[in-house]
């Protein structure tokens, strides 16, 4: 039988939030001034080749001050909803690369804010040092958070061609640590990588669908500019997907996932001034009405062909 969730064939992040905290729930992405080990020469200088000059933190607000980011973030939700609860995000960069004194000043300085029901915090699996996972358990238990992972690709060939940084084992550890302290996980997964076919892309999927994180985001490849991925697409060494082609995948993708996993993103949301390829990505709402359009074509839904794979699922503890 199809199964819906408020109409919607997949289980989304704002079904989740609407159903745990009883009303619309907003994202406020804040940029804390942090910076990232994949770029500042410990793990490496380049940085992921597709990371933007702003370390994927391109809607973050640009005052120093937290709390005046969240405000202003705040304010623009306000113009169109005029009621609602808020989850504070740290989205850029690398959002536990810093001393512990610096990261308990950031966390706890939006942590009481009027209206503020969780806090998300996305980081680096190798950026998990024990002392970290003490503040986070110690954050998890005064208010609702989860930690973004951007794991993008089980594959160590492509992991090493996009200059990740470190290996699935590394995401299978910290998977495990925030898992042992109650942490809710969400990992990010790229479509569309250089080198990687439809067969691949879904090993990923499924390899995630056994981790028993509770959430996932579902990211179209952006090209932007002044990123090394930019300079290859310029030279015509590698392709991005076709609207068709993404549409069709993502629904493949939340086929395999299980129904109690939410679905944080289907696609990209590269700025337009900043964004090289692919263009048809900037019409967003068109392209989540098509991937609602393709799963009545398919008469499909998110848990469809979700598979039990034990060999990964033993690999994880369960929450
Ligand atoms: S880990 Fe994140 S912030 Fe660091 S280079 Fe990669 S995408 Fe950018």
């Amino acid at each position: 039988m199809t199964k819906t969730w408020d109409g919607k064939k997949y289980y989304s992040l704002n079904y989740f939030l609407r159903e745990k905290f009883g009303e619309k729930v907003f994202k406020i992405s804040l940029d804390a001034g942090f910076t990232c080990p994949n770029r500042d020469g410990t793990v490496s200088k380049g940085g992921c080749i597709f990371c933007s000059p702003r370390g994927s933190g391109d809607f973050c607000g640009s005052e120093t001050d937290l709390v005046e980011q969240f405000h202003q973030g705040k304010e623009m939700m306000n113009k169109k909803w005029k009621k609602g609860k808020y989850i504070v995000y740290f989205q850029a960069y690398t959002n536990t690369y810093a001393d512990i004194a610096t990261l308990r000043e950031k966390y706890y300085s939006v942590l009481d804010m009027e209206d503020v029901v969780g806090i998300a915090i996305a980081t680096r699996p190798d950026c998990l040092p024990e002392e970290v996972l003490d503040l986070l358990s110690e954050i998890n238990k005064k208010i609702y958070l989860w930690v973004e992972l951007g794991l993008q690709t089980i594959h160590e060939d492509t992991a090493i061609y996009i200059n990740r940084g470190y290996t699935l084992n590394t995401y299978i550890n910290a998977v495990k640590a925030l898992k042992a302290r109650n942490i809710e996980v969400v990992t990010h997964a790229i479509l569309g990588l250089p080198g990687e076919d439809k067969a691949k892309m879904l090993e990923t999927i499924e390899f995630i669908a056994n981790t028993g994180t509770q959430g996932i985001k579902l990211h179209l490849l952006h090209i932007m500019k002044d990123t090394k991925l930019s300079k290859l697409y310029e030279s015509g060494a590698m392709k991005v997907l076709e609207k068709e082609e993404y549409t069709d995948l993502i629904v493949d993708c939340i086929e395999v996932l299980p129904e109690n996993m939410v679905i944080h993103r289907i696609t990209g949301d590269g700025p337009r001034a900043t964004l090289v390829a692919p263009l048809w990505s900037i019409k967003k709402w068109e392209v989540i009405n098509a991937i609602e359009d393709r799963f009545i074509m398919r008469n499909t839904w998110q848990g469809k062909f979700y598979k039990e794979k034990s060999v990964i699922m033993e690999l994880f503890p369960k929450l």
